[in-house]
């Protein structure tokens, strides 16, 4: 499959992919190819898997602490191989350093590399429920920026334990970005310099978190051009449909609703006014982000499309 970097390099038209989830544990994975199904009319260019960091649980069951574990959406790679062979569309998967040591990761990698997946999206992964801070494995890594040198080195043939005449993998690897900044870090500016770490790492590309706030993202283009940055930025969008998402993304997510947004939401009087309400917005931000000279849009589906597929019918037009 192309690699993420060749294809917005070479893509003429409007760029779009979008983001999916595993299905939850049990659940069948029909509900991932119906949420496709919604998109594939509008020609994704790539689809990316998140990855779950397992995590474990303490529950007291007749006065004794039992150790659960938990791990909601197993099958990142599955249904990367899956997606790939059904749609022959490219899948990206995430890798997380979370819940991981870089002999574990190495494997992980010398596995996709042998089903042919040779995308990659690198990040950190959030501290597990319960816990505040990021606790990186023993012998595993801290920062996205570190996973990144892995996969380089495996670019280079350098194997955690040296191989003779070692084989060398040839992954392109995305990274994620803050517009609005991280939650941790102290400022814009500090952030950036860390990103520019992952694209001295290697990073081919980047992917930023959600934002709503066309400033603030020419603001974030702009900056990361100053220090440096010039591998391709793709926006991530997130179809916001009604008061509930409004409600939840800055609490889930760090980001902003501007007043547009809300007052656009709040204006409706019905669940479907609501929901063409929001629409109507993300059409409008979108033309402001491809406007600004973004190469495309990386649309979070998180759940069945019908909002990417709304979002997708008014940009593109009568294709369904
Ligand atoms: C597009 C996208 C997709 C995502 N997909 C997933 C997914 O599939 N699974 C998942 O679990 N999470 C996912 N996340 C969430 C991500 O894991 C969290 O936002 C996480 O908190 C940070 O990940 P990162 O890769 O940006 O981390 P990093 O780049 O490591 O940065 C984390 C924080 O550390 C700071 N930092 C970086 N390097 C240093 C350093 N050397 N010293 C001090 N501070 C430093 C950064 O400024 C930042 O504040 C995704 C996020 C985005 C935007």
């Amino acid at each position: 499959m192309a690699k993420i970097k060749d294809i917005i390099k070479e893509n003429q038209k409007t760029f779009f992919s979008i983001e999916i989830t595993p299905p939850d544990r049990g659940k069948s994975i029909q509900e991932i190819y119906d949420a496709i199904d919604n998109l594939m009319p509008y020609d994704p260019q790539f689809i990316n898997v998140t990855y779950h960091q397992p995590f474990a649980e303490f529950v007291e069951e007749n006065n004794v602490i039992k150790r659960i574990h938990r791990s909601k959406k197993p099958g990142t790679i599955g249904v990367c191989a899956a997606i790939q062979s059904k749609y022959n569309v490219g899948t990206v998967p995430h890798i997380i350093c979370g819940g991981f040591n870089k002999y574990e990761i190495e494997d992980a990698l010398i596995d996709l590399h042998y089903i042919g997946i040779d995308n990659i999206f690198a990040v950190r992964g959030d501290p597990v429920p319960g816990v505040r801070k990021f606790i990186p494995e023993t012998e595993g890594h801290s920062y996205a920026s570190e996973l990144v040198a892995q996969i380089s080195d495996l670019n280079r043939g350098k194997y955690l334990d040296t191989q003779e005449n070692a084989l060398n993998t040839d992954f392109c690897i995305g990274v994620a970005a803050y517009p609005e900044k991280h939650y941790e870090s102290l400022n814009l500016e500090r952030d950036l310099q860390n990103l520019k770490n992952k694209v001295d790492k290697g990073a081919d590309y980047i992917i930023t978190q959600m934002s709503f706030d066309i400033e603030a993202m020419k603001n974030f283009v702009a900056k990361a051009g100053e220090i440096g940055i010039t591998v391709p930025i793709i926006a991530g969008i997130k179809p916001v449909t009604s008061m509930a998402q409004i409600e939840m993304i800055p609490r889930a997510f760090n980001v902003n609703i501007p007043m547009e947004l809300i007052n656009s939401i709040e204006s409706a009087k019905t669940r479907k006014e609501e929901f063409a309400n929001g629409i109507k917005f993300m059409e409008k931000y979108v033309g402001q982000l491809l406007d600004f000279g973004l190469p495309g849009i990386h649309v979070f589906t998180m759940g069945k499309g019908a909002p990417a597929k709304a979002l997708m019918s008014s940009l593109f037009g009568g294709k369904i």
